[in-house]
């Protein structure tokens, strides 16, 4: 429901306050069997977003926006579409699709990832823990010098999952509850990992994957972008690569040093990988928890212009182009998007 419905003021007020922008912040555009933390859209879908947008939009750039806070004034009903990661569905699924429409986008991407052949570890966690049929009865795993214990005695394999009410397939962390044990696991592991170093969860996640017999070698829907892909992605002039850290860390959970250097390395991997300058740039994860005061300072210091959070508010002229506030989309219809949008725009 919009705000417009929820508080009665009179129309010259909301006039005033009239949202002049959004940025949307997408993931993936790809179909998937299994999206436990939603971040799909498929390609059908995603065309609906884009067409609807060209009709009833102003879609721009990220570094239009730039210029345009710099002014002090967001161009009416602008919207910004980008994503964030760096997964290789981004050139081959979404590309085409921003071409036809003509509309621009910011892919923000993790360096190291790049070429790796590795998933994000969100992902990992997904592979390893609800994919596998062979996970022990017992799990055990020290985290930060805390022991956690989990039992998945007699509640592994088809049998056992049809007590559940969910179909594991369609299950997503926005549920109340759960298909079986291994997704509460998913659950906790999730959290837990989410503020550890990036060394910290690889080795949290080889543990897992022994557990599971499974490789480490990630699948091949879920592959971040390799050099080549990146700078094809880059050609063209209507997608911009900005940077979203090398390892995709919680910077506001790391020392400043940690910070510094996941911050300029990410930036500087990607210029040398692409041959320009990268100056727009995404906080990993994004929330207003997720980074600080000293995280914006670096950002500022590393030449950066722009920088992407997550948390939903739509731009005004005023709007800190260190703090731009993004709304997450996920992989709706036509429909449910085209009335989340005019919500946004209290139309
Ligand atoms: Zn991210």
């Amino acid at each position: 429901m919009g705000i417009r419905r929820l508080i009665q003021l009179p129309d010259r007020i909301w006039k005033g306050l009239h949202s002049q922008g959004l940025i949307l912040l997408y993931h993936r555009v790809v179909t998937l069997d299994t999206d436990p933390q939603l971040l799909s859209v498929t390609p059908e879908h995603f065309a609906g977003h884009l067409e609807y947008i060209s009709e009833h939009y102003n879609p721009i750039s990220l570094s239009e926006l730039y210029q345009a806070l710099k002014a002090g004034k967001v161009p009416d009903k602008s919207v910004v579409i980008t994503f964030d990661d760096g997964y290789a569905d981004n050139l081959w699924n979404a590309k085409p699709l921003l071409e036809k429409y003509g509309i621009p986008a910011t892919v923000f991407v993790t360096s190291s990832h790049v070429d790796s052949d590795r998933e994000f570890w969100w992902d990992d966690l997904e592979r390893l823990l609800l994919l596998s049929d062979q996970l022990p009865d017992q799990l055990e795993l020290t985290v930060k010098g805390r022991k956690w214990n989990w039992d998945l005695s007699g509640d592994l394999g088809a049998e056992s999952r049809r007590r559940y009410e969910i179909e594991p397939k369609s299950w997503n962390v926005t549920m109340a509850s759960d298909p079986g044990p291994q997704h509460a696991v998913y659950r906790d592991l999730h959290r837990l990992l989410k503020p550890l170093s990036h060394e910290e969860q690889e080795s949290i996640l080889s543990t897992i994957a022994q557990w599971a017999g499974m490789p480490r070698t990630g699948r091949e829907t879920h592959r971040p972008l390799n050099v080549s892909e990146l700078k094809e992605l880059d050609r063209g002039g209507l997608i911009e690569i900005g940077a979203h850290t090398a390892t995709h860390t919680m910077l506001s959970m790391q020392p400043v040093g940690i910070q510094r250097t996941e911050i300029i390395r990410g930036k500087e991997s990607l210029e040398e990988m692409l041959g320009h300058p990268v100056q727009n740039f995404s906080y990993p994860f994004g929330g207003r928890v997720d980074f600080n005061r000293k995280t914006v300072e670096i950002v500022k210091e590393a030449g950066i212009t722009t920088a992407c959070a997550n948390y939903g508010l739509t731009l005004i002229g005023s709007t800190d182009p260190y703090r731009l506030p993004r709304v997450l989309v996920r992989g709706w219809d036509v429909e449910v998007f085209s009335s989340w949008m005019k919500d946004w725009f209290n139309e």
